[in-house]
């Protein structure tokens, strides 16, 4: 069994790249028979989002992602899951490294690490990350009298001087060198603890993957370049690393990586759409994984989160990076709001929501005629906020005025046609006899059916495209649909 662990920086709203890193990890977990946590790591208090981090929280619970283990769930005395909670346990295994001598105090001022960093810069290659060592050579009593004068210091760690390529259960062996002029070392040392006390990223999270016992670890590719520094504390320490798997970024469509404080397609937001946490997962699962070939080969590519724990395995992760396409996260939506629709609970769910979502704009809309108009037209629907835009005219009369379709119309027929049309059938819809009624009418007057067709159509809805005319007329009762054509002519 595979024990995994979400471990998102509370820095903004969560994303759909995350997303799919949460649900990966928790597949993996669940699909094996074992746990999923979730860590927040929020040590950067300076890139801290209010609101990030219940954002995260509601995100999960809204797709249905839950953990065994976490804030406010469970604590088995790993806890706490809030690295800002875990000060002391930091402070603890930070000391450990200092007498093994893995690590050591820097106490240089910022300026002369900016001098460093640019004359870096200047190198031929730059570098960019390197530290000259200096303060790991100063004597133990220099060290102590500057603590005694509480000189402000960060806590290195002393890394190796070429990093040793790691394993990647996705990408196979991966070597990050740091320096490619072995003459000329520039250690990377990265900060382990920072002036505040606090740890960075690196070791807060090498620590806890440790103490939390996390067997697999997926994220982002962005993390690539940071393993060989988490792999190399996990050797100071004498601990045995876990696997990790590194995912491809998510490009939007335009191909920029996307980035949560730009809030690219954030989970909530999209909830506000109305996309349905079931369409959501499916379309985030398959940037990256794809289904085992017998379901593949089937064209098979619908899963819910239930559906998906069975099917799941990482062995079929797949390295390119993952497009978003839009369009295939509204199919998916379409899919599950007609899969919703098709039971009696979800049914009602969807009522009450749409109810809800129309009744500013119509505050006298009839929840008996809503359920009719959703049974009739709801599977034809990508969302129930589009419904609106489609459908308008089956809730007030129709728009005939700046109405795009109203001038396409007029375009295209002939419009004496028209209103021989309409004045034919004029006072005499019939919900029961729509179809022979348009049938006889272009018999009788000699036009086209299809313009009788379109005709009646426009009259009734003021646009071309939509559902069948009887089920219209059938929805709107002879009265009112008789009542439009009148309008029409006018
Ligand atoms: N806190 C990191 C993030 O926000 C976690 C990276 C990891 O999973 O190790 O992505």
């Amino acid at each position: 069994p595979a024990r995994t662990r979400f471990a998102p920086s509370p820095t903004g709203l969560l994303h759909i790249g995350s997303l799919r890193t949460a649900l990966y990890n928790y597949l993996l977990a669940k699909s094996t028979g074992g746990q999923f946590l979730l860590r927040l790591e929020d040590t950067d208090q300076k890139r801290l989002v209010p609101g990030a981090e219940k954002n995260i929280y509601d995100s999960l619970r809204w797709c249905g992602i839950s953990y065994d283990e976490g804030p406010g769930v469970k604590d088995d005395g790993l806890g706490p899951f809030r690295q800002s909670d875990r000060a002391e346990i930091y402070k603890k295994y930070i000391d450990q490294l200092l007498e093994t001598g893995h690590a050591y105090r820097c106490f240089c001022p910022k300026e002369r690490l900016e001098d460093l960093r640019k004359s870096a810069q200047l190198m031929v290659p730059p570098t960019t990350a390197s530290y000259d060592r200096h303060c790991s050579r100063i004597a133990d009593d220099m060290v102590q009298k500057q603590l005694r004068e509480s000189r402000p210091f960060t806590i290195r760690m002393r890394s190796p001087k070429i990093y040793p390529p790691f394993h990647d259960l996705l990408h196979g062996e991966i070597d990050i060198q740091m320096q490619t002029n072995a003459n000329d070392v520039r250690y990377d040392d990265p900060i382990l603890m920072k002036s505040d006390g606090l740890p960075t990223y690196h070791f807060a999270n090498v620590v806890d993957d440790h103490l939390m016992g996390i067997t697999h670890v997926i994220r982002g590719e962005e993390w690539l370049p940071s393993t060989p520094k988490h792999i190399a504390l996990y050797e100071a320490f004498g601990w045995q690393p876990p696997k990790f798997i590194h995912i491809p970024l998510l490009t939007s469509m335009s191909d920029k990586k996307l980035s949560k404080r730009r809030g690219d397609a954030d989970v909530l937001a999209l909830k506000q759409k109305g996309v349905l946490p079931e369409a959501l997962v499916n379309f985030c699962v398959l940037f990256g994984w794809s289904p085992p070939r017998n379901l593949a080969a089937k064209n098979h590519e619908c899963f819910t989160l239930q559906e998906l724990v069975s099917v799941f395995n990482i062995d079929h992760l797949t390295k390119g990076n993952a497009k978003v396409d839009e369009s295939k996260l509204w199919f998916f939506n379409k899919h599950y709001l007609s899969r919703r629709l098709e039971t009696e609970t979800g049914f009602n769910q969807m009522l009450g929501a749409l109810y809800e979502l129309l009744l500013p704009e119509f505050p006298e809309l009839d929840l008996y005629y809503l359920t009719k108009v959703l049974r009739a037209v709801g599977h034809s629907l990508e969302s129930l906020n589009s419904f609106s835009d489609n459908f308008y005219y089956l809730l007030t009369k129709p728009r005939f005025r700046d109405n795009i379709y109203v001038r396409d119309f007029l375009q295209n027929q002939d419009l004496a046609q028209v209103l021989q049309v309409l004045e034919k059938l004029q006072g005499h819809l019939n919900e029961d006899k729509i179809q022979e009624q348009l049938a006889s009418a272009s018999n009788q007057l000699k036009i086209p059916k299809k313009v009788v067709f379109e005709t009646t159509r426009f009259a009734l809805t003021g646009s071309l495209p939509g559902v069948k005319i009887q089920t219209i007329v059938s929805l709107l009762g002879s009265s009112e649909s008789n009542e439009r054509f009148k309008e029409a002519i006018e």
